[in-house]
């Protein structure tokens, strides 16, 4: 569809200016102070546009057991959250669309799903993904999380012999079910991707990396990872390479400029240095660091080295919630107290480039995406600049990032179309999915883990706890 938006302030290297926008055929056509066209019309006046925003890491179906968590660092986390995570496909297509509505109204246009997939079911979980990322219009970029090894296999054995029970899946089945979901689903061209994405060093054999890279070069396919999230996993990739993780992935060839990986909190000096020489992504999840205790990651560390780092909500259940806007702020400010020198510190302007243009360089699509840009496709977000929570009117970047703001999405576009209109998601019924989602669950306090139950002990020792 094509439109202009008029009378709409965009940021400048000075400060701001008022521009008309023109959007045809998908792509950014003109942005100039006066624009004379035969267009529908949309009215910019004191109003913020912006380039959509990338939730560059998160995991759907974890909205399920959001507020419920119990408070544990992730190894043990991770053993409750698999205990209870829901095995139906209708829950999956729900939270998918809680994720997406949650995600565009705090001014993201794409996500990065690390979907966790219903054993036997692994197909129909992507294609319930990939509809219900369709039906809405956000930008999906649908990352299947695999693995070959089981839970226990995650946290390091220390002085103790462990023995860990074989995956229930092959590797080369697994390979396979990512081959089949790239020819039925990947069509960047209609905005839903397929990326290749073991869920890291801690649960992953070579082989499976190594069938991944294959997946990625012949497809042209990005690869997403979490990384050295934990304490515990820079250990066990000591125990398992006798290197670091960092220096083992880029001995294998998994590491370059379409790779994003989720965390980076545990990297030394010449691990970031690889990572700004093989060109990977650093995906910061402050939140879920904070909620797992898994540590700040040095993040001015990876600017400094030229790293290019974006942003994520992380899950749900390690979040709570997929408030973009909010793990941007706390993903900014948090390295503050990291470095005396406050001339290393994010700056608000430097926050929303992180968090579009650095998202899409992480999905090697900068040249399409992640800027206002003529010629660029136009996913774009507009902000109600006389909402309560962003006055009074001091500078527009400045209050969306640090301070709280409340409903300020006033329109959302992906790839020129148009999905949030005056507020409300226009694609789905937003009121049903609340519905289901109150319908389907029940009011929680306590649940009881057996798994974390059962590795709690072990992981207490091997942690020197
Ligand atoms: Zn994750």
């Amino acid at each position: 569809m094509n439109f202009i938006i008029q009378n709409v302030l965009i940021p400048v290297e000075s400060g701001y200016t008022t521009v008309d926008v023109q959007v045809v055929d998908g792509k950014i056509a003109a942005i100039a102070p006066q624009i004379d066209a035969i267009a529908p019309i949309i009215d910019g006046k004191n109003k913020l546009l912006l380039p959509g925003f990338f939730n560059a890491h998160t995991h759907s179906s974890e909205m399920w057991q959001r507020g419920i968590m119990s408070v544990l660092p992730l190894e043990l986390w991770l053993a409750e959250l698999y205990d209870f995570a829901p095995l139906d496909p209708e829950q999956v297509y729900l939270s998918a669309l809680g994720t997406a509505v949650e995600t565009l109204l705090s001014g993201g246009t794409s996500v990065v799903d690390h979907l966790v997939l219903i054993p036997g079911l692994e197909l129909e979980t992507i294609a319930t993904a990939v509809r219900a990322y369709r039906e809405v219009g956000i930008r999906a970029f649908i990352a299947p999380l695999i693995q070959d090894e089981s839970i226990t296999a995650g946290i390091p054995s220390g002085e103790s012999a462990q023995i860990h029970e074989p995956y229930f899946r092959s590797t080369a089945a697994t390979l396979e079910i990512i081959e089949e979901a790239v020819r039925q689903f990947h069509r960047p061209e209609e905005g839903v991707n397929i990326l290749v994405a073991p869920t890291g060093i801690q649960l992953c054999s070579d082989a499976l990396f190594t069938g991944c890279i294959e997946l990625s070069n012949r497809y042209n396919l990005c690869r997403h990872s979490h990384l050295l999230e934990t304490k515990a996993q820079e250990k066990l990739a000591l125990e398992k390479y006798g290197c670091t993780a960092v220096e083992h992935l880029w001995h294998i060839g998994f590491l370059g400029d379409r790779t994003s990986l989720a965390h980076c909190v545990w990297l030394t000096d010449a691990d970031i240095a690889i990572l700004a020489q093989t060109q990977s992504t650093v995906v910061h999840n402050p939140l879920s660091n904070l909620r797992l205790g898994s540590g700040i990651a040095p993040i001015l560390k990876y600017l400094q080295a030229g790293v290019n780092v974006t942003f994520g909500c992380d899950g749900a259940s390690s979040n709570d919630s997929q408030d973009l806007l909010e793990a941007i702020k706390i993903g900014s400010i948090l390295h503050n107290v990291t470095d005396l020198d406050y001339q290393h510190w994010i700056t608000p302007r430097q926050s929303v480039e992180m968090a579009s243009l650095g998202g899409a360089t992480g999905l090697n699509l900068a040249d399409k995406l992640g800027s206002l840009t003529v010629g660029k496709q136009a996913d774009l977000v507009l902000y109600d600049l006389t909402n309560l929570s962003l006055l009074p009117r001091t500078d527009p970047i400045g209050l969306l990032v640090l301070g709280r703001p409340t409903n300020v999405v006033d329109h959302v576009w992906v790839n020129g179309k148009q999905i949030v209109a005056d507020g409300n998601v226009t694609t789905i019924n937003v009121d049903n999915l609340r519905q289901e989602l109150f319908n389907r669950s029940q009011w929680e306090t306590s649940r009881k883990s057996q798994t974390a139950a059962q590795l709690e002990l072990h992981y207490r020792t091997v942690m020197g706890l």
